[in-house]
């Protein structure tokens, strides 16, 4: 399976879908360009980096849980397998890890 370098909002941590036209853009949409420029405007003079990633403990509890519920379902695809599930079974469950994964990209 090859893997593709994915290029990621700098604000929410999402997927970007690259434009046809290889222009690389740090934002998936206006609104997260739009809250990384308030967040830039905010850290003015507080002397923590510009380019850092400040997030809300409600966010990071959000991040962990979502990382969390990948690793639950990581372990479950495990257990199925030492276990000697069967292939409709598996694909059930590896198709919750993928999604899971999938979510727990996302910073906010
Ligand atoms: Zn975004």
């Amino acid at each position: 399976m090859s893997r593709r370098v994915l290029s990621s909002c700098s604000w929410c941590g999402r997927q970007i879908a690259e434009s046809e036209l290889g222009r690389r853009r740090r934002y998936c949409r206006q609104s997260c360009r739009q809250r990384a420029y308030e967040h830039r405007k905010g850290l003015e003079g507080t002397g923590i980096p510009e380019d850092s990633v400040v997030l809300s403990a409600q966010e990071a509890t959000d991040l962990a849980d979502r990382w969390f519920a990948a690793r639950c379902a990581a372990e479950d695809v495990a257990t199925a397998v030492a276990e000697g599930a069967d292939h409709t079974e598996l694909m059930r469950l590896t198709a919750d890890l993928v999604e899971l994964a999938k979510d727990a990209e996302r910073l906010r």
